[in-house]
């Protein structure tokens, strides 16, 4: 199989005991439907199904054909909707193309997401309940 971002070889090879077929050359990637929930840290629910919606985005490729899926076109989608990192999604096989860097995209983004639902701190209750007090 040869890569469609640049033509090299596409070889499998597992990374975080998850199989992928990975480029030799450019270092992006086919995951399985399933796989990418589990090669992207995080804490609860289910990022792929978050990924997937059906607008228009657009990427620094075009339209990709799944690896698994004989000629089936694929669609861009927004991983866990607003990110702004753009993965290929198969709609037949729920399989994804990673480009290279994009898991370290993902990680960072969810990193930011669960930081940002944490618990407040007791800092920040205190603080709040000053502001939220009635002014004399
Ligand atoms: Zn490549
Ligand atoms: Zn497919």
């Amino acid at each position: 199989m040869k890569c469609q971002i640049c033509n090299n070889t596409i070889t499998p090879l597992k990374t975080k005991g998850i199989e992928i077929l990975q480029c030799e050359n450019c270092k992006g990637f086919w995951v399985k439907k399933g796989e990418l929930n589990r090669l992207i840290k995080h804490q609860a629910g289910d990022i792929e199904f978050s990924s997937i919606d059906h607008h228009m985005h657009y990427d620094t490729h075009g339209i990709l054909k799944c690896a698994f899926c004989d000629d089936q076109a694929m669609i861009k989608v927004n991983f866990i909707e607003y990110s702004d990192i753009i993965l290929d999604y198969c709609e037949e096989c729920g399989a994804f193309w990673i480009d290279n860097g994009e898991v370290e995209k993902m990680e960072e983004y969810i990193k930011s997401i669960e930081k940002n639902n944490a618990k407040p701190t007791i800092l920040e209750i205190i603080m709040n309940t000053i502001f939220s007090l009635p002014k004399i």
